[in-house]
């Protein structure tokens, strides 16, 4: 089991077995020992496993900030190639219809680049997988253009992440 999975389900755990009184003697250990982050939204202040990027309960990051972009590799991604993906994202989801993702995060472990990311759509703290990513050149075809226009940039590192904005 990942050592995750073993945090996640003791501390589940734990706090299962608390009450009022001692679930925030539980989290504040956790917190301590740097098994868990609490979110710095005054709004939220809920606790997120280590290593998670975004908190669970509003989709802010561990800094306790909401998180705007972030654009992949050390070098200033030309902007054209930036508004084209979020223009290209903004299109495929007005044109499913529901409901407009906040973000969408990309979180590159290889394939054709950045269209071979693993890819979530993100609500708030809410965070729906995209099977299979925008790979498909003929089913996504101008998210796929963007893309491979980052790639051509500058190729993704291995986990190397990315995160664009939908909803200003
Ligand atoms: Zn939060």
């Amino acid at each position: 089991m990942p050592d995750r999975d073993v945090l996640r389900t003791v501390i589940g755990r734990l706090i299962a077995n608390a009450d009022a009184e001692t679930a925030p003697l539980v989290h504040g250990a956790a917190c301590a020992a740097g098994y868990l982050w609490r979110c710095g939204n005054t709004d939220c202040a809920a606790h997120n496993l280590r290593g998670q990027r975004y908190c669970d309960g509003c989709g802010w990051g561990s800094k306790g900030k909401p998180v705007g972009d972030l654009t992949p590799s050390n070098c200033i991604v030309p902007k054209r190639k930036w508004s084209a993906l979020r223009r290209a994202l903004v299109a495929h989801f007005a044109q499913l219809g529901g409901q407009m993702p906040d973000a969408v995060v990309f979180d590159y472990e290889g394939g054709p680049g950045w269209r071979g990311a693993e890819v979530k759509a993100m609500y708030g703290g809410r965070s729906e997988p995209i099977v299979g990513g925008f790979s498909d050149r003929d089913e996504h075809g101008d998210i796929a253009a963007a893309l491979d226009g980052l790639t051509r940039f500058e190729k993704p590192g291995y986990c190397e992440h990315m995160r664009v904005v939908l909803s200003y």
